[in-house]
Parts: structure tokens; C-alpha cells; sequence
């Protein structure tokens, strides 16, 4: 997973990333030089959290919250199905904010989604054959 992602290495996430809290405090302490950003891994636009940003999610998920492991639909793209996944940074390089084996598991989650819609389309398509099949028996 770490060629996927174009990271040499996966860092520990540091403290300040446990909650909403810990982030806010470290965005207020500016000798951090802090960012979260939000990724998306389809439409690849990224943005970073304003303090405002991370105090609108604290107001709907409580200061306790954790963006670690944690991916939600597009919100940088009106109209993209892709993830956003979480970043942290304390300077030059953006780090992941989920664990390689968190990755893991969602890329195992979307391969069986991916694998259940294909046999669903499968299944339709087959069903519609059927039906036209049937349906020029009648005919007959
Ligand atoms: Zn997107």
C-alpha cells in the first residue's frame, strides 16, 4: 500500500491528531505549524481544514471525535463517489491520517463492493434477457 499511496514511509500519527480537541489546540499553538487536509482519492482535489472547518465537524461530532481511520464521500467535488481520507502535516510533507491497515481493510471493503455490484449488473442484464426472451415467446 505504501506505493499506492506515494509515501515512503507511514509515520506514527502524532498527539496532536488523537481528537478535535488536540487538533484545535494545536491549530491555536501556531510553533506546530499544524494542517489537516482532506484527500480525495478520485477526483485527487484537495483542501485543508480552516480551524473553522475542524470546529464545524467539533460542533456536529462532539471535541472527542477522531479523524483517524476515518473516510467520508467527496465533499470537494459536487457530484464525485470518491473517498476523502485525511492528512496531517507539521510542515513539508503530508502524512497519511489512517493506519496501513485501515487502508487495507477499505481497499478489501470497495474490491467486494465493486465485485457485489458487478454480479448485481450481471444478474440485471441476464434478467433482462431472459424477459425479452419470454417475451418474444409470447409473441409467437
Ligand atoms: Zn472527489
Amino acid at each position: 500500500m505504501f506505493a499506492r499511496m506515494g509515501y515512503s514511509t507511514w509515520p506514527n500519527a502524532p498527539g496532536w491528531t488523537a481528537d478535535l480537541r488536540s487538533m484545535l489546540a494545536a491549530y491555536d499553538d501556531q510553533s506546530y505549524g499544524v494542517t489537516v487536509r482532506a484527500r480525495c482519492r478520485t477526483c485527487r482535489k484537495w483542501q485543508d481544514f480552516t480551524r473553522r472547518d475542524l470546529e464545524r465537524i467539533a460542533d456536529q461530532r462532539g471535541m472527542a471525535f477522531s479523524l483517524f481511520n476515518k473516510r467520508t464521500r467527496c465533499r470537494l467535488t459536487t457530484g464525485c463517489h470518491g473517498w476523502n481520507i485525511f492528512g496531517w502535516s507539521n510542515g513539508t510533507w503530508v502524512y497519511p491520517l489512517y493506519s496501513e491497515q485501515q487502508d487495507e481493510r477499505w481497499a478489501a471493503h470497495d474490491a467486494e463492493r465493486d465485485r457485489a455490484l458487478r454480479e448485481y449488473a450481471a444478474r440485471l442484464v441476464r434478467g433482462g434477457e431472459a424477459d425479452r426472451a419470454r417475451k418474444a415467446w409470447s409473441r409467437r
